[in-house]
């Protein structure tokens, strides 16, 4: 059975709005909820409906459903970035690790393995998360030895295979118990597993093979990454184990906090502090924006809350799919400090005015009295 668009299941347009989407799901899942719904197949429907929801409300999901479908979440290759690296999405490879790490308890001490992935965390501006940079990062990791090529004999020896578990690192342990004999595999204790014996260690590494070093990375942050977001760069890992591919190295990002602005996906939003003038008769104001000055004309009558949409102002989508906006805030600040004149003029302006707010706030006037007459 193929599964059913999630804007299909929510009975939402794609453009829907995050609040929209809220909606649908709530009424949807009262509906169906199987302790109010008995109905046969209300379950799977609730079970539907909460699973549409998980991956439209969260941005990033979204996103990702948005341009592979449901193919995408399960079967997220990624795309490359150049450089090797390709990005992930935080969790994501948590999920992966869970699954596919640790190894299996029997296996082959000679076969090729995949050296461990290393993390990296990286703390970026505001402004560099939004249009990314490129950088070097030193991160400590072990590399091969170069005296001994790895194999951690002295040069001119190499290592000899175990001869207590001939090579296989795991010796057969005979065990008799009341439901009969019973053979356990242990891990060789004369090669630890190895399968081999370095009678002459290489004095560099002292018979690892590896030895710590500090390398330098490039790194080509994209833009618009956020916060928790992590980026795969393929083989910096630590080095393999019998000539098996280098694991990766994953740099999580930590996107510290802007004095002005905030962030929500690849939109901002931050709050601009008007005059009860300007608020009343109209301006044409200047707003911060991450891509320099934006004259922004406030009409008159502004309200404190209202907000204004600078369309393309916001953080690059970190896929490449366009720009978000910048939101902005009016703030009407009431003046604390008023010269005797100042005050006069107040005064003067609240005679003729009657000192009333205007129809808007008469109607809540009106709601206030009706509400206490009964
Ligand atoms: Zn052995
Ligand atoms: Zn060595």
């Amino acid at each position: 059975m193929s599964k059913r668009d999630y804007y299909e299941v929510l009975g939402v347009t794609k453009d829907a709005s995050k609040d929209e989407i809220k909606k649908a799901y709530r009424r949807l899942s009262k509906k169906y909820h199987p302790d109010i719904n008995k109905e046969p197949g209300a379950d799977e429907k609730f079970k539907e409906i909460t699973e549409a929801y998980e991956v439209l409300s969260d941005d990033q999901k979204k996103a990702q459903y948005d341009q592979f479908g449901h193919s995408g979440p399960q079967g997220f290759g990624g795309e490359g970035f150049g450089g090797g690296a390709d990005f992930g999405f935080g969790g994501f490879e948590d999920i992966f690790n869970t699954f596919f790490g640790g190894g299996g308890s029997r296996r082959d001490p000679n076969a090729p393995r995949q050296g461990a992935d290393l993390q990296y965390t990286m703390s970026l501006s505001f402004e560099e998360a939004a249009f990314g940079k490129e950088t070097v990062i030193e991160i400590p990791r072990e590399e091969t030895c170069d005296t001994c090529h790895g194999s951690g004999a002295k040069p001119g020896t190499s290592p000899e295979t175990c001869p207590h578990c001939h090579g296989s690192g795991q010796l057969n342990v005979e065990q008799n118990t009341p439901f009969g004999r019973i053979v356990n595999r242990r891990v060789c204790q004369h090669c630890h597993g190895t399968g081999q014996i370095i009678k002459e260690k290489c004095s560099t590494c002292g018979g690892d093979g590896k030895v710590k070093k500090r390398k330098k990375i490039n790194v080509k942050i994209p833009k618009g990454v956020d916060e928790g977001q992590q980026m795969r760069v393929a083989g910096e890992g630590e080095p393999g184990i019998n000539g098996g591919p280098s694991g990766d190295l994953y740099v999580v990002f930590r996107v510290k906090d802007h004095e002005f602005f905030e962030r929500d996906g690849d939109d901002i939003y931050c709050e601009m502090p008007i005059t009860f003038v300007q608020a009343a008769l109209g301006d044409e104001i200047e707003v911060p924006t991450l891509y320099g000055k934006v004259k922004l004309k406030i009409p008159a009558g502004t309200q404190t809350g209202t907000k204004f949409r600078l369309r393309g102002k916001g953080v690059p989508n970190v896929r490449g799919y366009g720009t978000g906006d910048q939101h902005v805030q009016m703030k009407v600040i009431t003046p604390t400090k008023l010269s005797e004149q100042q005050k006069q003029l107040l005064r003067d302006f609240a005679e003729i005015s009657g000192n009333t707010p205007d129809e808007q706030h008469e109607s809540f006037f009106d709601k206030v009295r009706r509400t206490f007459k009964s």
